[in-house]
């Protein structure tokens, strides 16, 4: 393994995935849903792998049927905030988000370039700039235990610019923490990047996960459309993450970088997927805010009998992720308490700690995913708290 690779190890959703089958234990650790998406959508699935359609490699870009999709959900979301978006030209089909963010990176930086990203970060996010050859500067998001939430420091942002710096990795609504960048903050942001001519390269995944307020995209900013990528993925927004279907928006020219490295490599994403997919993307708003509701529920569900178990509880406003605070409960290594608490409670969760380059940070937080039925919520919360 190369020096770039290997201080990354295994990824920390293979670990704890695996713990979880070998213990039993109830995995609210790897972010998957116990559900799968909507029949109809698999019910295209299989008649596009009956019929023939994508079962050959499809267009490098992706079908036109799925990027004309892409471009119609962005109109419908996100058309009154003015964006609009050419299926021709400016959408790219990819495998998953993983693929999106490392073709990206890829396609954008120079050795040496530096990237700052929020952390905790995705962990795909420092494996894929070092693979591009970049330098990570993190910037670290803040707990802000009064309120229950993380929060964006401006300044440490803005003085986390340098020369050297390319382009922003964002991510919201964030993973893990749950946060959803305001508007306040998305307008500092966006005005840092036009003044320092940087891109922003925006994992927006989550967007359909936005319990308070609305889903607010990057590119709708001032100034912002022709600086941004933004990544979306099909896995959260409808249940799918085993079929590893992503795309990316941007204007023509960034759209045309990302896929000349996304055409070495995987050329193209799974067939039969997109042409369901481009049937899910069309699926009336009542699809969209039901996915919404059941998660707000089970986000409460959740927050509260963890809160009730004794953890401290950090709500998010977004994604169907959890984060909390294992100190009330005596313990200090979120690692070390994820690695017993399948023996100790039956469940299995993840430690925020490996999503940042400044461990001590993230020591004491550990991340549960309820992106799963409300009975197993129910027993999860149960068995945790027995623990105090
Ligand atoms: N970005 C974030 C923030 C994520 O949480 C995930 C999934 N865990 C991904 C990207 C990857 O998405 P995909 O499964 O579509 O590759
Ligand atoms: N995105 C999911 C999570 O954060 C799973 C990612 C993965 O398995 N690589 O849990």
């Amino acid at each position: 393994l190369n020096r770039r690779l290997a201080e990354f190890g295994t990824t920390i959703f293979a670990e704890m995935s695996a713990l979880a089958v070998r213990t039993g234990a109830i995995n609210l650790g790897q972010g998957f849903p116990d559900t799968d998406g909507p029949e109809e959508v698999r019910e295209a699935a299989v008649r596009a792998l009956r019929d023939g359609h994508g079962n050959q490699y499809p267009p490098g870009p992706g079908i036109p049927e799925l990027r004309a999709a892409v471009a119609a959900h962005q109109e419908r979301f996100y058309g009154h905030l003015g964006l609009t978006c050419d299926p021709d030209t400016e959408v790219l089909i990819t495998t998953g988000a993983t693929e999106a963010i490392a073709a990206s990176l890829l396609a954008l930086l120079e050795p040496g370039d530096e990237v700052i990203a929020l952390e905790p970060y995705y962990d795909s996010y420092a494996a894929c700039i070092a693979m591009a050859g970049g330098r990570r500067v993190p910037v670290t998001l803040r707990p802000r235990p009064e309120s229950g939430t993380y929060a964006l420091d401006l300044d440490e942002l803005r003085d986390a610019i340098t020369d050297r710096t390319r382009l922003i990795l964002l991510n919201s609504p964030h993973n893990p923490t749950g946060t959803v960048l305001s508007r306040e903050e998305l307008t500092e942001i966006a005005r840092l990047a036009r003044e320092r001519d940087l891109l922003v390269v925006t994992d927006e995944v989550y967007e359909h996960l936005v319990f308070e307020g609305a889903h607010l995209p990057l590119a709708t900013f001032p100034g912002m459309r022709e600086r941004t990528v933004t990544i979306g993925s099909a896995g959260k927004t409808f249940s799918f993450t085993g079929w590893k279907v992503g795309w990316v928006t941007a204007a023509p020219e960034l759209v045309a970088a990302v896929r000349s490295a996304k055409q070495f490599l995987t050329f193209t994403s799974g067939g039969p997927f997109q042409y369901a997919l481009a049937e899910a993307l069309a699926l009336p708003d009542g699809y969209f805010t039901g996915l919404l509701e059941d998660l707000r529920a089970k986000r409460d569900l959740l927050s509260d009998g963890l809160r009730a178990a004794g953890f401290e509880v950090y709500r998010p406003q977004g994604t169907y992720f959890v984060t909390t605070d294992i100190r009330p409960l005596g313990h200090t290594d979120g690692h070390a308490f994820c690695r017993a608490l399948p023996e100790r409670a039956g469940v299995v969760a993840i430690p925020n700690a490996v999503f940042y380059d400044h461990r001590d940070q993230g020591a004491p937080f550990v991340r549960f995913a309820f992106c799963k039925k409300t009975e197993v919520l129910q027993e999860a919360v149960d068995r945790l708290k027995k623990l105090a």
